[in-house]
């Protein structure tokens, strides 16, 4: 039967929001809350997905953005100060909202649960504050940056 699993990661972060035009221009912070579930069959032993391996696929992305300022690359204003002052920073190619933030996350964690061939979708909800959540969910699938990748593995052995 399909069943749902779900585990809850927390991180600080800061970032901006340079098109806006009220107060989420200026730098600031949240104490993000992010939840990852799993649908799928369970295996033998009851599980979809042993909580342990869920914990170690997610945990290096949380870690990677704790405690940072995550960059829009194409934010100039404080690109360059950031880099100078050797804040720790994380650079992506989109606005830094809850709901980019949410798509980040989901199209690098399916790439790691394809392995699972239990596991048929994933939900990812990011919140900033205790009242505000975006939320994305789909099939497991390749995200577009592997698909890059694949294809250019494949034009190589042309
Ligand atoms: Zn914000």
């Amino acid at each position: 039967m399909l069943t749902k699993i779900s585990k809850s990661f927390h991180w600080e972060m800061a970032h901006r929001l340079p098109f806006h035009t009220g107060g989420c221009r200026n730098i600031h912070g949240h104490s993000y809350a992010l939840t990852v579930e799993i649908t799928g069959e369970p295996d033998a032993n009851g599980m979809v997905l042993d909580y342990f391996d869920l914990v170690t696929i997610v945990e290096p992305f949380i870690k990677e953005i704790d405690h940072s300022f995550l960059c829009d690359r194409s934010d100039a204003v404080v690109k360059d100060f950031l880099l100078a002052n050797g804040f720790k920073t994380v650079f992506v190619d989109f606005p830094t909202t809850a709901e980019n933030i949410a798509t980040w996350f989901f199209e690098r964690l399916s790439t790691n649960f394809m392995q699972y061939k239990n596991i048929r979708e994933l939900r990812i909800s990011v919140s900033e504050t205790e009242r505000t959540t975006a939320e994305v969910s789909g099939e497991i699938r390749i995200a577009p940056f592997d698909k890059r990748v694949f294809e250019h593995q494949a034009h190589m052995l042309e």
